[in-house]
């Protein structure tokens, strides 16, 4: 077993995740894992990384794939015997223009954003070694999805006690309540993509407190985190941050250093926390 510290960053064959793999490469302490659903878009992002002179590692995973989050658990758990940095970037998004209908936009959406996420965390978080750190990339849509929730909603979403069960139980009858046209009047906002991001920025105060209760002697760091408004195939050309300037703030979080007590259970922007 090897006792090189490890990184895996999901979603990375392309956009901001590719740029905290390239900026993990430069500043991290051993070996980094670029991981994509396409093995050979996988192995291109790779080699592009490679001419730069940086030596990332690369692994499958698709995050709505159990059986391939079980692989990478498994390979990790033989090869390193545990994990040391996860960074959770996956995710997809229809365009504005998208005419597939809302209810599925929002079974689609949900599927790979929040339960795919949530099934990376549930498979790798054990992993996780003391003085680790976990970033869950979600985004300032889920802020302003947040204030579009009913009023009752946004006291869930915000409780400091709400529980994991509860949460995928509320991120499933935002799914139903759309095939039954009915999420406006159950006092969802109308955005499946903010909803679902929502879902991980919740999910991540909720881990937080987990590793409060069941961990503290380990001293790992979890946090959710937007990377800002940023030129890939997701968001498009005007946005006004470089890949590598979005990965700032998933990065900053994801090497923290190992004497820091936070943040920890936040939502950041700009490396700054948010009031959520
Ligand atoms: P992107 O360029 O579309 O890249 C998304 C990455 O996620 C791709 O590598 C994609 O792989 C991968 N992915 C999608 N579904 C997957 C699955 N089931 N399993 C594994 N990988 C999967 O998007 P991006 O802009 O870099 O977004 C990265 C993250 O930042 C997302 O979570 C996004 O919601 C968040 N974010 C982005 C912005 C922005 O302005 N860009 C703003 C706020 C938050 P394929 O190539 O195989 O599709």
């Amino acid at each position: 077993m090897s006792n090189v510290p490890v990184a895996v960053v999901t979603g990375s064959n392309k956009g901001i995740g590719f740029a905290i793999v390239r900026a993990l490469c430069k500043q991290f302490q051993g070996d980094v894992y670029l991981t994509a659903r396409d093995p050979s878009r996988g192995q291109e992002a790779v080699a592009k990384l490679q001419e730069e002179g940086l030596r990332p590692l690369f692994h499958q995973l698709d995050i709505d794939d159990l059986q391939s989050i079980r692989a990478l658990r498994d390979f990790l758990k033989q090869k390193y015997g545990g994990l040391n940095v996860l960074v959770n970037n996956a995710g997809i998004a229809f365009k504005v223009r998208d005419t597939t209908p809302f209810a599925i936009q929002a079974e689609v959406t949900l599927k790979t954003n929040f339960f795919g996420t949530r099934n990376v965390c549930t498979e790798l978080l054990p992993l996780m070694k003391p003085y680790g750190k976990v970033v869950n990339v979600s985004s300032m849509a889920s802020s302003s999805a947040l204030g579009g929730c009913s009023q009752e909603l946004q006291q869930k979403f915000r409780s400091d006690t709400i529980t994991e069960d509860e949460l995928v139980e509320l991120m499933t009858k935002f799914v139903e309540d759309t095939k039954k046209s009915v999420h406006e009047k159950e006092g969802w906002p109308n955005t499946a993509y903010g909803v679902s991001k929502i879902g991980v920025t919740v999910l991540s105060r909720i881990q937080a407190r987990m590793l409060n209760e069941k961990r503290k002697g380990d001293h790992i760091l979890l946090n959710a985190c937007c990377p800002g408004w940023v030129r890939t195939d997701m968001a498009g050309p005007q946005a006004t941050k470089s890949p590598d300037e979005g990965a700032e703030t998933p990065v900053y979080l994801a090497l923290l250093p190992s004497d820091a007590d936070g943040p920890h259970g936040q939502f950041l922007s700009n490396k700054t926390i948010r009031s959520w």
